[in-house]
């Protein structure tokens, strides 16, 4: 599932090319995939462009222009979005071994023509993403259920201190809660922490000031890292320029146990099943 910096990577791409490109129409191709009345969702876009794209979290935003409504796109597990201008593409979202060359595929459910002749697709292999019409009130919603943007100012060390009070959960399960902090899924939260020279499984409580500190600047570092270098892709995926996330090269744990630590260089990392996920440490390293 991509995480906080695939994300932003797909917005950036998007945003230079498609605010104020005039749709030309929309072929949905399979309705069920937008949770809107489908007449709704194509009067609102068609011969109408987005104004502003954004991330949210783990969300597309793409405001619409003189329209109040905003459409919020969620990926989930195997939600994609592909822009082809010609002969390019821009990818975002869970890798794929299709050809990008062939689009549309079986697995593109929705497809925006603009008006210059480039698409965008939404392609979803098991179709649990989706996109949605959302008022004020429901951006609302949605974002009332989303704690804070690690990456903004907002994130202080005063805040995730707070947040972190009172918690008895393990720091993993707390850090993969979009309800605290957004944006970490497995792989950041892994890396974070090995970063922090912490263990996923160390209960909230039972941490000192110190390691808090540790932790908070590791979701930083980490995460501006991964958005730097594009975030991580797996399965070989490439796009058709021969971009792939970079920060594959900079995984310590993810994906790596079995094989020695790069820190201490002795240690074998351990994969154990913590807060209901695969997870990579190593045992001397974090404490
Ligand atoms: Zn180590």
């Amino acid at each position: 599932m991509p995480e906080l910096p695939e994300i932003e990577t797909i917005v950036r791409d998007l945003k230079t090319h498609i605010v104020g490109l005039s749709i030309d129409h929309i072929e949905l191709r399979l309705p069920k995939m937008v949770k809107q009345p489908e007449g709704n969702f194509l009067t609102l876009l068609e011969n109408n462009h987005f104004s502003k794209i954004r991330r949210r979290a783990k969300y597309l935003i793409f405001e619409i222009n003189n329209s109040t409504n905003s459409m919020v796109v969620h990926l989930r597990m195997t939600g994609q979005m592909i822009y082809k201008r010609e002969n390019n593409f821009l990818a975002g979202g869970h890798g794929t071994k299709e050809d990008l060359k062939t689009l549309p595929n079986k697995f593109s459910h929705i497809i925006f023509y603009f008006v210059d002749g480039s698409q965008l697709f939404f392609n979803d292999m098991r179709q649990f993403g989706y996109l949605e019409i959302a008022d004020e009130n429901r951006m609302q919603e949605i974002d009332v259920k989303l704690g804070v943007e690690p990456l903004e100012q907002e994130f202080t060390l005063e805040k995730f201190e707070k947040l972190l009070e009172k918690k008895k959960v393990n720091i993993k399960s707390f850090l993969l809660n979009q309800k605290f902090v957004v944006g970490l899924g497995n792989i950041y939260v892994d890396e974070t922490l090995f970063d922090a020279e912490v263990l996923p499984n160390r209960p909230v409580n039972s941490l000192a000031k110190s390691e808090i500190k540790k932790i908070y600047k590791a979701i930083i570092r980490v995460l501006r890292q991964a958005v730097k270098e594009r975030g991580t892709t797996f399965n070989d995926y490439r796009d058709a320029n021969g971009n792939k996330g970079n920060f594959f090269n900079f995984l310590k744990v993810y994906g790596r146990s079995g094989k020695k630590c790069k820190r201490c260089k002795s240690n074998v990392l351990k994969k154990n099943k913590i807060a209901g996920r695969g997870t990579v440490y190593c045992r001397v390293c974090q404490k």
